[in-house]
């Protein structure tokens, strides 16, 4: 557990001083903004769809380090990813950083995501992790009303 607290360090740092897929998608009607008032954290995500796969992810945002970094691993896990395996991934990270089950039980399915664990033991946390996963859902159903965690 001590060392994936030290390498969950070292990614959430990596993540938030370069965040991947920062950029818009601009032709693309699958977008959605997310906000999480509790701690500041804005983001907006992009999609795009060849058929039901993820061709391109993307955000834009500012917030906590937890906030972007969980984005920029989101935008990473979900690319290429079938709409369907990206709602399982954030059914299984949501019961991860809730503490539901244990980062061996969903490291197969998750993989680098299994990070995140030690979300669970700050409840406040969990939505700042947690956002991008609400705001990608919300762009995949285009929705027009902004995510709030609140
Ligand atoms: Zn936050």
């Amino acid at each position: 557990m001590a060392e994936l607290k030290q390498l969950y360090q070292e990614v959430i740092l990596d993540h938030n001083r370069s965040p991947r897929n920062f950029r818009e998608i601009s032709d693309t009607p699958h977008h959605a903004e997310g906000h999480n008032p509790l701690c500041g954290d804005n983001l907006k995500v992009w999609v795009e769809l060849d058929g039901d796969v993820i061709a391109d992810a993307s955000f834009i945002g500012n917030g906590c380090a937890i906030s972007k970094a969980s984005a920029s691993l989101m935008t990473q896990a979900v690319k290429g990813k079938r709409v369907s395996e990206a709602k399982e991934l954030f059914a299984s990270f949501q019961k991860l950083v809730t503490g539901q089950v244990s980062p061996q039980e969903s490291k197969e399915v998750l993989g680098k995501l299994i990070l995140f664990a030690g979300v669970s033991e700050f409840p406040v946390r969990v939505k700042c992790a947690s956002l991008s996963w609400h705001t990608l859902n919300a762009a995949l159903e285009d929705a027009s009303e902004a995510v709030t965690t609140e």
